[in-house]
C-alpha cells in the first residue's frame, strides 16, 4: 500500500533531543527554541515567534490577542480545518463562512466585502495547499474597514505572496508541524506577531498569563500574574527536534516540489481532456508542494476513484467537510441559511494524492498512471 503520508526523519532529531537533554533544561523557552525562533525570524522576515504546542494553540494565542469576545464577529472560509473558526468560537466570537474561489479552494477575496458587519473584528485566511490568497487584496479590504487579518499558514511554511513569506504579511499568523505538513515535530507550532503592538503581550500570554519571559531577558526583577493566557509553549524535546527538520528545510521542499511537478505534468492530458481538475497557482503565488489534488466531476466519481485506488493499494483521501454544515456548527446556529456553493464544490469533488519526502518517482508514474486507467 502507497500510504497518503509518511513522517520523513531527517536522521539528527535524536541527537538534538539528547543534546537538549544534555544541557538540563528541557521545559520550554530554551536553547533549541530560541534557535527555532532565530531560524523563522532571519530567514522569512517574521517580526517575532513564539514556537506552540500545535498551530491550533497558535490560533487560541491569536484569539485572545485580538481581544476576540461575544459579539464579534469573524470571518473565516467554510472549507477550512475545524482550528481556523474553533480557537474563535472559544473565545465567544460568531463564525460568519466565506466561500472559495472557483479556481482554487482559498477564501474567495472578491466576495469578502459583502460579509463585513459593524461587528467584524477579525478575517482569518487560510493559504490552501501552501498556496497564497490574494494579500493586497484582502489587507486592503481589512484597513478600510479597521479588521484584523489573521493568516492561518499551517500549510504554507516557506511560500510566499509576491516575494513575502506566507505568515509575515497579517497582523498575526499561525504554522503547523502536525506530522502530516512539510516540516514537523510530531505536534507542534508557531505564532508569528507581524504587528509591534502585540509583541509584549504575546510572550504574556504564551507563558500562562506571568511576565516570566520579561523576567528570563532581566527586564523585570520578578515575575507574577498579569493577564490571561495559558500554557503555549513547548518543551525543549520538541524545539530540539523541529530544528533538525529546519536544517533540512531546503532539501525537503526541493524534492517535494520535484514529485509535485512529476504528478502535474504526468496528469495534465486528463485535464486536457476535461477528465479532472487540477491545481492552479495564480501568479503572486508560490507552490510549497504542500499538498497535490485533483478536482473530480462530483461526488460519485470522486468516491468511486478513490475505492479504485484503494484496491491498486493507493491510499488517497478527500479533505475538508464544508465547516458550516458540521454538526457542531450546526447545533450552535440554528438559524444557519449559509449558500457556499464552493465549499461544497470541494468538499464534494476533491481528492488529495499521496505526498511525502519519501514517495519516490516510480510510485508517482504509478499513481498517475492507476488514476490515467480509471478515466480509460
Ligand atoms: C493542520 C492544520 C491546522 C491544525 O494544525 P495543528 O498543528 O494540528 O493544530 C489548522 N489549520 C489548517 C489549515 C491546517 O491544515
Amino acid at each position: 500500500m502507497i500510504p497518503f503520508n509518511k513522517p520523513y526523519l531527517t536522521g539528527k532529531e535524536t541527537d538534538y533531543i539528547k543534546e537538549a537533554v544534555n544541557l538540563g533544561k528541557i521545559s520550554g523557552n530554551g536553547y533549541f527554541t530560541n534557535k527555532c525562533h532565530l531560524f523563522f525570524e532571519e530567514q522569512f522576515g517574521f517580526k517575532k515567534t513564539l514556537l506552540t504546542t500545535s498551530c491550533t494553540d497558535a490560533l487560541e494565542m491569536a484569539a485572545i490577542l485580538l481581544n476576540i469576545k461575544e459579539g464579534d464577529e469573524v470571518i473565516v472560509p467554510s472549507y477550512t480545518f475545524v482550528s481556523s473558526a474553533l480557537a474563535f468560537i472559544r473565545q465567544g466570537a460568531k463564525i460568519v463562512f466565506a466561500d472559495s474561489r472557483a479556481d482554487h479552494p482559498g477564501i474567495d477575496e472578491k466576495k469578502l466585502e459583502n460579509l463585513i458587519s459593524k461587528r467584524t473584528k477579525a478575517i482569518v485566511v487560510i493559504h490552501y495547499a501552501g498556496v497564497a490568497c490574494d494579500m493586497d487584496l484582502i489587507m486592503d479590504v481589512a484597513q478600510k474597514h479597521n479588521i484584523f487579518v489573521v493568516e492561518d499558514a499551517a500549510q504554507a511554511i516557506d511560500s510566499y505572496y509576491n516575494g513575502k513569506a506566507l505568515g509575515s504579511i497579517g497582523h498575526l499568523g499561525a504554522f503547523s508541524f502536525h506530522e502530516t505538513k512539510n516540516i514537523i515535530s510530531g505536534e507542534g507550532g508557531l505564532l508569528t506577531i507581524n504587528d509591534n503592538s502585540f509583541i509584549e503581550r504575546s510572550e504574556i500570554i504564551w507563558e500562562k498569563g506571568t511576565n516570566r519571559s520579561a523576567f528570563y531577558k532581566g527586564e523585570v526583577d520578578k515575575y507574577g500574574w498579569v493577564d490571561t493566557g495559558s500554557s503555549f509553549l513547548p518543551s525543549e524535546i520538541i524545539s530540539a527536534f523541529l530544528y533538525s527538520q529546519l536544517e533540512k528545510l531546503p532539501e525537503i521542499q526541493k524534492k517535494r516540489v520535484h514529485l509535485w511537478d512529476l504528478y502535474y505534468k504526468n496528469l495534465r492530458s486528463l485535464e486536457i481532456q476535461g477528465s479532472i481538475k487540477l491545481p492552479f497557482i495564480p501568479g503572486y503565488a508560490t507552490n510549497n508542494a504542500h499538498m497535490f489534488y485533483i478536482i473530480a466531476d462530483n461526488v460519485m466519481q470522486r468516491d468511486s476513484l478513490i475505492a479504485f485506488l484503494k484496491k491498486k493499494g493507493i491510499l488517497a483521501v478527500f479533505h475538508y467537510l464544508s465547516l458550516h454544515k458540521s454538526d457542531y456548527y450546526t447545533k450552535i446556529q440554528k438559524e444557519n441559511k449559509d449558500e457556499l456553493p464552493m465549499a461544497d464544490h470541494y468538499t464534494d469533488c476533491l481528492i488529495r494524492l499521496p505526498m511525502f519526502y519519501e514517495l519516490t518517482e516510480q510510485q508517482v508514474l504509478f499513481i498517475t498512471d492507476t488514476i490515467k486507467e480509471f478515466y480509460q
